[in-house]
């Protein structure tokens, strides 16, 4: 894989005659054929070959599961099935996509907190497995199991007492909204058993965007470490063990692309430790940005070119009401500059300038590229941000300032 800084051209999407190719086809073709701007592509070549990669340096028996809430697009959900093991949906709705998809609900797990009793019903009724993050959703579980006269299929979501180092966003250790505490796991195991409820198993999840392979190292073990005390709580036989993931994918200059090869070998290590105590245990990682991050442009048009006090201003059709994440509003603490391109003026024979890229908001933090080094642009060029197949649009306020929604193709 590319270890390289990330740079508009350095991106997995191969240029042919000064145009970026998406999906097998010029972007120009591509921007004709969806027939507006802006618009959002992903490409199916790209999604294959990063799940393959993926597994072929996971160990075998390790299985792999796409988080939804990355890119809940339905035909991206749809191809994405025929590839992994499971899908990890995080509401109702994500419920519903992966359900119309015709996957085996076994395969369907639901993670997040807060989820309704309607949630929960429609997953129980559905035969999805459900991820329980409270003492009031064991409850309610074993009220709709009873009502239904179904078994829930049922694994404790659990907060764990170590976080993913240098991850993106923090999503455990210390005190969490997400799952049960690692401590008070042997209470809840005691009232599922009194209530009547099967324990599956275990889904610990400890981060999320990291580029480092020594910290995901260092979180696996901790978690197959805390899998193996959870195995001596319950009395039932764990069968499903989820472990995160927290792959990250390269946003900004400087971040090099994961290497998987060391995390593949060490998790094959760490599993071979524990496989006498967890001995009917199905493994799964959890992956979202990292499985489709990279298979994603958005692209928007130029409409306007304005110089400003003696800057130039690349005024776009798109911005941070479709891609919220690249504007940088999305939880960064520095802005940075997503990776940027002209897609139609791609060949290092054009004349250079500094330029910022905006949207069309009555808002400074509409800002997809800031003073960044482009091909001088003109009206009427497709602008192209990388690494938006996650987290793009279905992580934006589309409704903010009453522009049209952006569509999706997958291609
Ligand atoms: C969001 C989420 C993921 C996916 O995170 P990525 O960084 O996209 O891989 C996985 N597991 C859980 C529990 C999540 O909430």
């Amino acid at each position: 894989m590319n270890a390289k800084p990330v740079h508009a051209a350095q991106t997995l999407f191969p240029v042919a005659d000064d145009c970026l190719q998406v999906g097998g086809m010029p972007l120009t073709r591509l921007a004709q054929r969806v027939g507006s701007t802006p618009f959002y592509a992903y490409d199916r070549r790209l999604l294959s070959e990063r799940v393959a990669h993926v597994r072929a340096h996971l160990p075998p028996a390790v299985e792999l599961h796409f988080s939804m809430k990355a890119n809940p697009m339905p035909a991206l959900v749809q191809h994405m099935v025929q590839l992994v093991d499971g899908i990890d949906v995080a509401s109702g709705g994500e419920l519903k996509v992966a359900l119309d998809t015709g996957i085996d609900p076994g395969r369907i797990s639901f993670a997040g907190p807060g989820k309704s009793d309607a949630e929960l019903a429609r997953a129980v009724a559905a035969g999805a497995v459900v991820h329980a993050e409270s003492e009031r959703e064991l409850r309610a579980l074993a009220r709709i199991g009873n009502a239904l006269g179904l078994s829930p299929l049922l694994v404790l979501r659990i907060n764990p007492d170590f976080e993913l180092k240098g991850s993106g966003m923090r999503m455990g250790g210390g005190a969490k909204q997400f799952g049960i505490d690692a401590e008070d796991a042997p209470r809840l195991l005691a009232l599922c058993a009194a209530l009547g409820l099967t324990v599956l198993g275990f889904h610990i999840y400890s981060g999320s965007q990291s580029l480092k392979a020594e910290a995901i190292i260092e979180a696996q073990a901790q978690t197959l470490v805390l899998a193996q005390r959870l195995a001596d709580d319950t009395r039932d036989p764990v069968r499903i063990l989820n472990i995160g993931g927290g792959f990250g994918i390269p946003y900004f200059p400087g971040e090099a692309a994961l290497d998987l090869a060391p995390i593949g070998e060490a998790l094959d290590a760490a599993l071979a430790r524990v496989k006498g105590s967890l001995p009917d245990t199905q493994v799964s990682i959890e992956l979202g940005r990292y499985l489709v991050g990279e298979a994603g442009v958005y692209v928007a048009r130029v409409i306007d070119r304005k110089i400003s006090r003696g800057q130039v201003f690349l005024v776009t059709d798109g911005g941070l009401h479709h891609h919220l994440a690249a504007s940088g509003n999305f939880g960064q603490v520095i802005r940075k500059n997503y990776p940027v391109a002209i897609g139609n003026r791609m060949s290092a024979a054009h004349e250079r300038e500094m330029a910022s890229v905006v949207g069309p908001l009555c808002t400074p933090l509409d800002l997809l590229a800031e003073r960044m080094e482009l091909p001088v642009a003109e009206i009427g060029d497709l602008v192209v941000v990388f690494q938006s197949g996650a987290y793009g649009r279905s992580a934006s306020p589309q409704g903010f300032l009453s522009h049209p929604d952006a569509p999706e193709v997958l291609v």
